[in-house]
């Protein structure tokens, strides 16, 4: 862990014109000049969306000398549904994918975000920097409410979009790595960051936010079995903690259609593309290529690609994701250090919000 604290300190350029969505050159050309902060909500267990979307990314960030945060959204779950289900259970499936994936504890401060009350406090500012009726134009939160287990939509579900600029603007991240999904709710984060410091900047005219920047990965949006985006609530996902028989059997009953030829089309043929999108990544390969190779092997050889290539592209996560699932203890210590490290980052970052306020 590096000097996050420190970080936390200094005001920061504003940055109105950088365009939201940054590459992979962004960072590797200067790794000290970023901060990341990414997440997951503790809804069930991570899937390859997940995987080729974000933690991918975040890994690759971390190994090349990118300060990480990652928060486990467990407030975030009541958004949508009306108990956090086997929270602490999923929270720590979570830690367990992370560091099975890669994620180092001592490089990336991985916490809960009910462990930090500072992420709450900065909501009633942040709040009041977005109207209604932005709030109310998401396409994000339109999405997970047609998604929602909820009879009612509730106040909270609403304001997501501002607890994630909380999220992202405690720590200063300029960085987050997310899946397409995400992009309206980080344009709002980016608006709240812009008209805070507008309204207020330092005494001596610095600001105290970053305007945050979207990552995005080669598979911003994996489809899931369905055909729907592939996620954790909606039974469509093929888990990274599957047996090979599970992905096996998940992949068998992937949505597909009578064409046999295969193609990469992923405008016409969204499914199909999706299923050679997959084996690709995990091939390393051009989909075209893939989709070549199979030619007119229809659906089922398809499958049998995918599942070869997945299973066998997981195998070492998989193997380290057993052994560490053998102490639960450990994932539990790992949560403790992460929320001792954010709340340090999280206070100091709160006494200048309230210094500019003039709420001291
Ligand atoms: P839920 O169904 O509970 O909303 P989810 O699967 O959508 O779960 P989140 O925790 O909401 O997962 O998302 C965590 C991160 O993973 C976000 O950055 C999101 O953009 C990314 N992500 C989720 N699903 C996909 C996907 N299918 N493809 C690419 N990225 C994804
Ligand atoms: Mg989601």
């Amino acid at each position: 862990m590096t000097t996050a604290t420190t970080a936390t300190n200094a005001t920061t350029p504003t940055t109105s014109t950088t365009p939201s969505v940054a590459t992979t050159a962004t960072f590797t050309a200067d790794p000290a000049g970023h901060r990341v902060l990414t997440g997951d909500r503790p809804t069930g267990p991570l899937h390859l969306g997940h995987y080729f979307g974000t933690l991918h990314n975040r890994v690759q960030l971390q190994n090349q000398g990118v300060e990480m945060f990652v928060v486990i959204a467990d407030y975030q779950v009541i958004t949508d549904r009306d108990i956090a289900d086997r929270l602490a259970e999923h929270t720590e499936n979570l830690v367990l994918d992370y560091l099975a994936a890669g994620l180092d504890p001592d490089r990336a401060t991985i916490f809960a975000h009910s462990a930090v009350p500072v992420l709450n406090q900065l909501l009633l500012p942040f709040l009041s920097l977005v109207s209604v009726a932005e709030l109310n134009r998401n396409p994000t939160v339109k999405d997970e409410i047609a998604h929602s287990r909820q009879s009612a939509v509730n106040g909270l579900m609403f304001t997501y979009p501002a607890h994630q600029a909380a999220d992202i603007l405690f720590c200063k991240a300029n960085l987050v790595p997310v899946g397409q999904d995400q992009l309206p709710h980080l344009e709002v984060a980016r608006t709240i960051a812009r008209r805070f410091n507008e309204r207020y900047p330092h005494a001596d005219g610095g600001t105290v936010f970053p305007t945050p920047r979207a990552l995005l990965s080669d598979a911003p949006l994996l489809l899931g079995t369905d055909g729907g985006k592939m996620s954790k609530s909606r039974g469509n996902s093929v888990p990274l903690g599957a047996t090979e028989d599970e992905t096996a059997r998940i992949i068998r009953g992937a949505r597909t259609d009578a064409d046999r030829r295969i193609n990469y089309d992923p405008a016409n043929r969204p499914e199909v593309s999706s299923l050679v999108l997959l084996a690709a990544l995990c091939q390393d390969r051009a989909p075209e290529e893939i989709a070549e190779e199979l030619g007119d092997g229809g659906a089922a050889a398809l499958k049998r690609t995918v599942t070869d290539s997945v299973n066998e592209y997981l195998r070492p996560l998989r193997a380290r994701r057993a052994e560490l699932a053998a102490d639960r203890g450990h994932l539990r210590q790992v949560l403790r250090d992460g929320a001792e490290r954010a709340n340090a980052v999280a206070d100091a970052t709160l006494d200048e919000v309230r210094k500019v306020m003039g709420a001291i």
